[in-house]
């Protein structure tokens, strides 16, 4: 299947589903299924896998539940997903879980193939989505030094034109691989126009995908899905599958297979997406 972008048609790519299963902000009174510690959230990437999920993004809890930046918690689900799996292991370096580049960094020692990153700043619905510069530097010369590819992670045009900035300098590799992040209260709106207007700014020669919170996110799924791009969801990107009715990743991931399959979309195992992606 064809698809147009940028200009050119374009051979579309088997679809590389993201899920991200806990994120910082989830808790279990609103998400019941919400996999919080390292055995917990490993059986969940691993129900995820088998619905069709080729990268699992990842965030850690304290024993308390409490976000952690800490990377022996890091190490212990990656060991555990590795036993059950070859899915990609993305961790994040968001702001969310607070600290500077020390913290937030920490887990890229433990050599994840990818770990996401944010190329600017913006607002979340109580807090700061705080990326200075020298914090993006700093996260990608870890990346560098321990062979982990970044996922951009664009909030807004400026951080995918800082991303392009990057990339222009020799600080991040070309070809990025570019999240653009809808609909997240105090940023850009997860409507067709945004989805659209952030596209024509990836630089040539990228893989993207959407990551469209709450309501928006099986719309510009479905769009990203017909436009060639690839697509995230999970209980962290807050959606339900009916109003009111709280779902579990694995049933997020399904939803999001289905979708291809009715658009003639291929899904990616995991092998497939690390050649899409280009992971060594
Ligand atoms: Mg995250």
């Amino acid at each position: 299947m064809l698809y147009f972008f940028k200009g050119k048609y374009r051979l579309m790519e088997k679809l590389i589903i993201t899920v991200a299963p806990t994120g910082n902000v989830p808790d279990r009174k609103t998400s019941p299924a919400l996999p919080v510690t390292p055995d917990e959230i490993a059986e969940d990437v691993y129900r995820c896998y088998r619905a069709g999920a080729a990268i699992a993004h990842i965030h850690a809890r304290d024993e308390n539940g409490k976000p952690t930046a800490d990377p022996q918690v890091f190490k212990v689900i990656m060991e555990k997903v590795k036993q059950k799996c070859d899915i990609i292991i993305q961790f994040s370096t968001g702001a969310r879980g607070g600290g500077g580049a020390e913290e937030r960094g920490a887990c890229i020692a433990l050599k994840p193939e990818m770990a996401s990153l944010a190329t600017g700043s913006s607002n979340f619905a109580r807090s700061v989505n705080y990326n200075p510069p020298d914090l993006i530097k700093d996260l990608i010369r870890r990346m560098l030094r321990y062979g982990v590819k970044p996922e951009i992670e664009a909030f807004d045009l400026s951080a995918l034109e800082y991303a392009s900035y990057l990339m222009k300098k020799g600080l991040l590799k070309a070809p990025l691989h570019v999240n653009l992040v809808l609909n997240v209260p105090g940023s850009l709106q997860g409507t067709p126009r945004n989805l659209f207007f952030l596209m024509e700014s990836i630089p040539a020669g990228c893989t993207w995908s959407v990551t469209s919170i709450g309501k928006s996110h099986h719309q510009l799924s479905a769009l990203a899905l017909i436009l060639g791009g690839h697509v995230r969801t999970g209980i962290e990107d807050g959606h339900d599958l009916e109003a009111g009715k709280p779902a579990t990743n694995a049933e997020l991931v399904q939803r999001i297979a289905v979708l291809a399959r009715a658009y003639e979309r291929d899904l990616a195992d995991p092998a497939e997406a690390r050649s899409i992606l280009g992971l060594s």
